[in-house]
């Protein structure tokens, strides 16, 4: 008997629970949901559905009673609430679709109530997961559970307070420029974005269609492998970037030492790559002591360590925030209040109606990018800047291509800093990009990334390290990460609440 009470277990323990009928899945949604709505003050939920919760739970429930088992059978679970899902709101953290109710599923949200998943809520996000700290939700500040004053980052900042809270076990994210990695790294959790292509965006409302990914945010690793082996897949007829490669079973290298390697040094053999720039000046040294404590782990468990480079990592930040507001403001051209989103009650024609109705929808930072996207796709800067970045980007992806010439997976921190206080950097867009230096790299090569735990720095706070595959390696980085979580004990930390 697991002594653990409901909110503590994560997704194995839960599942396991359940299907021993030691709980069931509706105990399980309804002391979830409790949990939620007494710390509501931390913002992570947006919304809920009690009836459609333990309709799901209860169906769930007869499907173990008639003998039925899977990994995420009863399992409840919340998701971003940039997700399209049918009998909640789902709002991407903007006041342009306040009340929007979808007429259908996001896949991924699909694939795993196919799988028995049962869904608790939506998830505070930065507008349009356009941020780094959830700050531009329109539905207010998500707060860090391990210090109420600080940033969750972003812009999954709900799914992964929700996680850090234990207000669910588990939790979808997306990851456009870091926004699964960051808030996770923040947040002490668990997070993976996969290969770009990997999940469907399906459903999934757009920020930059050539960099949104969908992952799991989750206790551990092993759980994130679980959820991941449900959410991925190819979606050829709804996305037309959905890669036509069969689904994995990303659990299948858990636990299994390396080829060639021994169950005392499971990873002998594994080359991991230190970036230089990413270990320089501009990373905290409270950071920097968590990465080298959790890199001397990984040569106990017998991996190396090799220095590598990734020349161009300075130009990832002007590179990404051309090409991600350029992308946005192509997809966000549809919130007009006449296809979608919210209409202005007064104007005085059409072109008015189109402008009062964004202007009040939008908030600032969608504004902004807005702005920057259609400047930078415009007559005559167009080749200046967007054609220039796309140039760049590819040398970004080649110069991967090159560092795993030398190992097999990249570490590093997720962030530069632990998490920062709230308003801190409001004022300062500038800033805030700079924050996503680490991560934004690996998302224009379109890599899979993950953050794992990896101790605490100045005031207590996570700190994440980074591990960045060569595309289709997930379960090569679950693997290393399961290892190092094996040994170590910081994903089992959560916050007094
Ligand atoms: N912080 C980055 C941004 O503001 C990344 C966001 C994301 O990954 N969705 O765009």
């Amino acid at each position: 008997m697991n002594s653990k009470q409901i909110h503590e277990m994560g997704v194995a323990e839960l599942a396991a629970a359940i299907r021993h009928q030691q709980t069931s899945s509706v105990e399980a949604a309804q002391t979830l949901l409790a949990r939620a709505k007494q710390h509501s003050n931390l913002g992570a939920y947006l919304a809920f559905n009690e009836e459609l919760t333990l309709k799901q739970a209860e169906a769930a429930d007869a499907r173990i009673a008639a003998g039925e088992r899977g990994p995420l059978l009863g399992v409840p679970l919340a998701h971003k609430d940039i997700f399209v899902t049918q009998g909640f709101p789902s709002t991407a953290g903007s006041k342009m679709l306040e009340g929007y109710q979808s007429p259908f599923d996001a896949t991924v949200v699909s694939q795993l109530a196919a799988a028995g998943a049962v869904t608790l809520g939506k998830l505070n996000c930065d507008e349009f997961a356009m941020g780094g700290s959830n700050e531009n939700s329109a539905y207010g500040v998500v707060r860090n559970p391990w210090d109420t004053t600080r940033v969750p980052g972003g812009s999954s900042g709900g799914s992964a307070v929700a996680v850090a809270a234990r207000l669910a076990p588990a939790t979808t994210g997306t990851d456009t420029g870091g926004s699964i990695r960051q808030p996770a790294s923040f947040c002490g959790i668990t997070g993976i974005k996969p290969t770009y292509g990997r999940c469907s965006r399906y459903g999934m409302i757009a920020f930059a269609s050539s960099l949104d990914q969908a992952g799991p945010m989750a206790h551990s690793a092993a759980d994130c492998a679980t959820l991941l082996s449900v959410m991925a897949g190819p979606d050829i007829d709804r996305d037309s970037t959905s890669l036509d490669h069969p689904a994995e079973d990303y659990t299948r290298l858990l636990g299994q030492p390396r080829e060639g390697a021994t169950a005392a040094q499971p990873l002998k053999g594994l080359r991991i790559g230190l970036p230089q720039e990413f270990f320089g000046a501009g990373c905290a040294p409270d950071v920097i002591a968590a990465m080298r404590a959790a890199l001397a782990e990984y040569e106990k468990l017998g991996a190396t360590l090799v220095d590598i480079s990734l020349p161009r990592t300075e130009l990832a930040i002007p590179v990404y925030y051309i090409i991600a507001p350029a992308e946005a403001s192509s997809n966000l051209s549809r919130f007009d209040g006449v296809k979608f989103g919210h209409r202005a009650a007064q104007y005085d024609d059409l072109i008015d109606m189109y402008k009062k109705s964004r202007s009040e929808g939008f908030g600032p930072e969608v504004q902004r990018r807005i702005m920057i996207g259609t400047y930078v796709l415009s007559h005559g800067y167009y080749d200046a800047y967007y054609l220039k970045a796309q140039q760049i980007r590819r040398l970004i992806a080649q110069d991967f291509q090159n560092a795993f010439e030398q190992c097999d997976v990249i570490a590093g921190p997720a962030a530069p800093t632990v998490a920062w206080k709230i308003g801190e950097k409001s004022d300062d867009p500038v800033a805030n990009y700079l924050a996503d230096i680490y991560t934004l790299p690996g998302s224009l090569a379109g890599l899979p990334g993950m953050s794992v735990p990896a101790g605490f720095g100045e005031g207590g706070l996570p700190v994440g390290l980074q591990l960045i595959g060569n595309y289709f390696k997930e379960a090569e980085l679950l693997q290393a990460a399961h290892a190092f979580q094996q040994a170590t004990d910081w994903h089992k930390r959560a916050p007094a609440l």
